[in-house]
């Protein structure tokens, strides 16, 4: 319940977005003409992709959250006055057991597996926010990480954060989640950070300059230059993730990979309904993922392109694929 009060006003789940619209052909123009194209490293041409048509938007994660509400238990104030000498002696004992209704609920973890490891400031934005990632699991066993944001305007993987900080983690799995990595771009509804710059083409993978400032894939003034592409880089290096998993927004497909990789990748696919199908159209240097894929050969990264909206049953799909790829040998 900490994760999710905490990530409740962050929830904004886009009705639209800058990105897209319900018809393929449009979003394809609207890459083209504005630059803003769904950062992905997977540099092949897909023109006639099919959307998929919205869904209703996810209000709040509240509804998975389900803390138990505590009943007020205290006794409405008695009016000694009027009442009979009686009457304070039943006021004196203890308060009433709350209702059947209000028993905890099944996203309690159980106790023998700690709800939080460790929570880590990785860095700071431009704007002063904190780069959070919280640790759940079983330290030393299988690294995995999940990244909700890049783009800040493509919030939706906030929800799956939000779950995956509450749901029981499969024994042998070191799960870290970084609920944002653009927490400035969050907080202003923009998929770049504080400085302008697209974070998806600022890190070291091929990188060359592309735009100038407010462009929508402006890859910034030099190689990992941006204080949150500079948090990642460390915080990966150091944990070694084996897997690693980007959220975007809404292109609703993974795109196809080789070997391992590609098999992890169909499997998650599989699990959550998403077409696997390549993304095309944009500038692919900087990358965030391909330079995680490099880095910790042979380890796996990958982007899922969520759709345009979130259901909280999409997101509750999401989070226990998550959940059974961290598990699964592979
Ligand atoms: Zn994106």
């Amino acid at each position: 319940m900490i994760a999710s009060t905490r990530h409740r006003s962050r929830l904004r789940v886009r009705l639209s977005s800058q990105c897209g619209s319900a018809v393929a052909a449009v979003i394809v123009s609207a890459i083209a003409a504005a630059g803003c194209t769904t950062a992905n490293e997977v540099a092949e041409a897909e023109p006639n992709a099919t959307i998929a048509a919205t869904t209703p938007v996810v209000a709040t994660s509240e509804a998975l959250s389900a803390e138990p509400t505590v009943a007020a238990t205290t006794p409405a104030p008695a009016t000694t006055e009027t009442l009979p000498a009686t009457i304070e002696v039943v006021v004196a004992t203890p308060p009433p057991t709350p209702p059947p209704t209000e028993a905890p609920t099944t996203v309690a973890p159980p106790a023998t597996v700690p709800p939080v490891v460790e929570t880590r400031q990785l860095g700071t934005s431009v704007e002063g926010r904190p780069i959070t990632a919280v640790r759940r699991g079983t330290p030393g066993g299988r690294v995995v990480l999940i990244v909700g944001v890049i783009h800040g305007d493509e919030n939706a993987g906030l929800a799956i954060i939000d779950l995956l900080e509450q749901y029981e983690v499969p024994a042998g799995v070191d799960l870290w989640l970084v609920d944002s990595m653009n927490p400035d771009g969050v907080a202003n509804n923009d998929r770049h950070n504080a400085n302008q710059v697209d974070l998806n083409r600022n890190f070291p993978a091929d990188w060359g300059p592309i735009g100038v400032p407010g462009d929508g894939q402006y890859a910034g003034p030099s190689v990992a230059s941006e204080p949150e592409t500079q948090a990642m880089i460390a915080f990966i290096t150091e944990i070694r993730p084996d897997l690693v998993m980007w959220y975007h927004q809404d292109l609703f497909r993974i795109s196809p990979g080789k070997g391992r990789d590609g098999a992890i990748r169909q499997r998650y696919a599989d699990l959550v309904g998403l077409p696997v199908v390549s993304i095309t159209g944009g500038i692919y240097t900087g990358v965030a993922a391909t330079w995680a894929r490099r880095t910790i050969d042979p380890g796996v990264a990958f982007i899922v392109e969520l759709g345009a909206t979130l259901t909280p049953e999409e997101a509750d799909r999401h989070a226990r694929a998550v959940l059974t790829i961290a598990a699964e040998p592979n």
